[in-house]
């Protein structure tokens, strides 16, 4: 043959040339061969045309690619007319090549003329080209272009030259998303782009943020996707696949993670995939087309996906994000993560799967602008540690680890559960003016920070926060809170990598009654357990963690821990007034065990240091507590409910399960009849009583448990002023009427107190 790349191979009907010479891996060396001389990205496309169309014998090779949004831009070709690069437009959708964006499917025919969806294109001269094959290029499910070949002559192209067309255009994609082909998609600016993406997810910690996106685990990119030795790349495959089924064994031998029951459940299906022959066998023949290693895994995952599309199953989706998961898992033995991820920069958001309430502490306070979640739910402890943090935060954000890449801009709004990828210009300004407003809000909130929380039938409702770092403790002057309704001392244990000593918990928990500087502080005593884990401490497995050995239960059974706390606490009051509480109490006799541990260490103390003042109380977490002997209202000097708790222990919903969490409201009468219930034994025992669940800090659930006798709240700093707002327009005992006839008319309560607060122009 006079033209080295000349192979007959790609001419339809012709079969491939003489000892397959044309085969997808030849053409993948050639493509590495002519890569590897040096040229910038548009040199390096139109070698790339030029090559496939000499290999495959087409008279025209083309590269589309994104350009902004929605546009693809004839970006190389080999046969158009050259004057048509960069000039020639489609939208997606448009057209062949744009219906095989839309699609992410490739497209054949033998006469592209007569294909419904063919639009002509003057510019490129493409009148003459009867056959037609595309390819989408595009990684784990995004489209970043398309690619072409035609002919003059109505040709069936193979299904072969389709299958080696798609593997040229995984190389293309994987260049592009190394940097190492660029142009990549690019933007009206001539810089890089990519479309811009909008995620819809559950608002799990209100704000609004604007920042680059930092993923928790960076993406692993592949520096060269062709491998120059197959029988390496396949060692190399193997002796990763070896570690990974070691791996999972040893996961699996391990008693402490295997005995999980859904964990365990979890390896196994892992050690499933990762001996799957079906998938094995698909990395090789990937290898065997001249893919590297964990090229060929990407492949396979790309592909997997594409077959995925478009398909409801959640059976089939589950299955596919386990296989992706393991994919990944893969993929990090064969190559090591990229090293762009320092730290964070201020402002940025945090990308994750899932994140632990510790995960989250570990960045440094103030990095974080947002936070965006594929998984997790609204009530988990990690969106109450975001909520303190005051960082907006979304859950249940399907897609948005595999749309979004390290340093991308995005928008978070908290408030509505909106995710803006690459966002628009436009939505840029909307958001900037959004935050504009925002920023005037709070300063009214500002302006009521001195003034009287009072309904306007003149009922006094004390609003405290919650907190939990010593960095939540300037918000007690900024808010105007009355004091700390709840410190949930857990936290400061989580930030710590080991068991804080008695001196470091007293020096912190003096800290706090310092700031308080003579307000009210409750120190709730450690609440560890369900979703609370500290690394240094043991748990045991547990089945239902929730209903498990947790909070005061543990206090009780391992008194070592919970009395070195209680005198930390004495220690740090130095004398002053400190009011303690126990979390998850469930029965009197917890209660009375517990304070007779803190009375004997009161006792302890020098009469000198004793605190002149000390208020026990407890957390009203289990229904059980609610109907306790009434010895149990008398021995408290203070209850607080713990609202998270108490309803996901009284309607049996999970907190922290995304199809329960949010299923029952504090508006349901069931739930209310509970806290008048509460209302009326704290009363009778002249128990102060207050409310310290996330309900408190939402201005309607805050107004109805306030309308329904509780006179104080506990919420995080920056509902505060919403709430406040509500309740200084609001009267509270039409809202009771209001809650009263709509439960005796059998209407829905919360629409019924909607409703009266839109009519009565109460903020909520
Ligand atoms: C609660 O359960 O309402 C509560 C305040 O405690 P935590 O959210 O820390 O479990
Ligand atoms: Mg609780």
């Amino acid at each position: 043959m006079s033209d080295p790349f000349a192979t007959g191979w790609g001419v339809g009907p012709v079969p491939p040339g003489p000892g397959g010479a044309a085969s997808p891996r030849l053409l993948l060396r050639r493509l590495r061969q002519a890569l590897a001389a040096p040229g910038d990205g548009q040199q390096r496309l139109d070698q790339i045309v030029t090559l496939i169309a000499h290999s495959m014998a087409a008279e025209v090779c083309s590269v589309y690619l994104l350009r902004g949004q929605d546009t693809l831009q004839l970006s190389a070709t080999e046969g158009l007319k050259p004057e048509a690069v960069h000039e020639a437009r489609l939208k997606i959708g448009e057209g062949l090549v744009g219906v095989i964006a839309r699609d992410g499917r490739p497209v054949v025919t033998a006469k592209a003329r007569e294909h419904p969806e063919f639009r002509y294109l003057p510019e490129t001269g493409e009148e003459r080209y009867s056959s037609f094959l595309g390819v989408p290029i595009q990684k784990l499910g995004r489209t970043m272009g398309v690619l072409v070949v035609q002919n003059e002559r109505p040709l069936n192209y193979s299904e072969e030259e389709s299958e080696a067309l798609a593997l040229v255009a995984m190389v293309i994609a994987e260049m592009a998303e190394a940097g190492t082909l660029l142009p990549g998609a690019v933007g009206e600016d001539g810089q890089p782009s990519r479309e811009a993406i909008h995620i819809m997810g559950q608002g799990a910690a209100d704000g609004v943020a604007i920042g680059p996106v930092y993923l928790h685990e960076p993406k692993l990119l592949l520096p060269n996707p062709i491998a120059e030795d197959p029988a390496h790349e396949r060692a190399r495959l193997e002796e990763a696949l070896g570690r990974l089924r070691s791996d999972i064994d040893a996961m699996l031998d391990d008693e402490d993670i295997a005995d999980k029951g859904e964990h365990r459940e979890v390896l196994e299906t892992y050690r499933m995939f990762a001996n799957d022959r079906g998938w094995v066998r698909k990395l090789h023949e990937y290898i065997v087309s001249g893919l590297t290693a964990e090229a060929a895994v990407d492949a396979a995952r790309t592909e997997a996906r594409a077959k995925l599309r478009g398909a409801s199953d959640s059976y089939l989706r589950e299955r596919f994000d386990d296989m992706d998961d393991i994919a990944q898992r893969l993929m990090r033995r064969l190559i090591t993560p990229d090293a762009n991820a320092a730290m964070p920069e201020k402002g940025a958001i945090l990308v994750a799967r899932t994140l632990g309430p510790g995960e989250i502490m570990d960045y440094p306070r103030g990095t974080l602008g947002g936070i965006v979640l594929e998984e997790g739910a609204i009530s988990s402890h990690a969106a109450i540690v975001a909520r303190a943090m005051d960082v907006p935060l979304i859950v249940q954000a399907v897609g948005v680890t595999r749309e979004a890449e390290s340093g991308d801009p995005m928008i978070v709004n908290g408030d509505q559960g909106h995710i803006h990828i690459r966002p628009r210009e436009d939505v840029v300004t909307a958001y900037e003016e959004k935050l504009s407003l925002r920023a005037q809000e709070k300063a009214s909130f500002a302006a009521l920070r001195d003034l009287p929380s009072m309904s306007t039938d003149g009922i006094e409702v004390k609003l405290y926060m919650n907190g939990g770092l010593a960095a939540d403790l300037p918000s007690l002057n900024e808010s105007g809170a009355e004091g700390v309704g709840l410190l949930r001392t857990e936290l400061h244990f989580m930030l710590n990598k080991a068991m804080p000593t008695r001196e470091e918990q007293a020096r912190f928990y003096g800290h706090v009654l310092d700031k308080a500087d003579g307000r009210l502080v409750n120190f709730r005593t450690l609440d560890i357990g369900s979703d609370k884990v500290l690394p240094y401490m043991k748990q045991p497995r547990e089945e239902n963690p929730a209903l498990g050995w947790r909070a005061i239960r543990v206090g009780l059974d391992r008194p070592v821990v919970l009395r070195m706390q209680l005198q930390a606490m004495l220690r740090a009051a130095e004398g002053r007034p400190i009011r303690v509480m126990f979390p998850m109490v469930a029965a009197l006799a917890e209660f009375e065990k517990a304070r007779a541990m803190l009375l004997e260490e009161v006792e302890k103390v020098d009469a000198a240091t004793r605190p002149t003042d000390l208020k026990i109380g407890a957390m009203l977490e289990t229904p059980s507590l609610a109907f306790a002997q009434r010895r149990f209202f008398e021995l408290t000097d203070f209850v607080s409910i713990g609202g998270n708790d108490l309803l996901q222990f009284f309607f049996a919903a999970d907190r922290t399960n995304e199809r329960t969490a949010g299923r029952y409201e504090v508006t349901h009468p069931a739930f209310l009849a509970l806290i008048r219930m509460i209302v009326d034994r704290c009363g009778e025992a002249g128990t102060e009583l207050s409310f310290c669940g996330e309900a408190a800090g939402r201005p309607l659930d805050a107004l109805t448990l306030a309308a329904m006798g509780i006179r104080a709240l506990s919420m995080r700093p920056s509902s505060i002023g919403p709430v406040k707002r509500a309740l200084r327009a609001a009267d509270l005992a039409a809202l009771y009427g209001v809650a009263e006839e709509a439960e005796a008319s059998g209407q829905r309560v919360r629409d019924a107190l909607i409703q009266h607060c839109h009519e009565s122009m109460v903020p909520i």
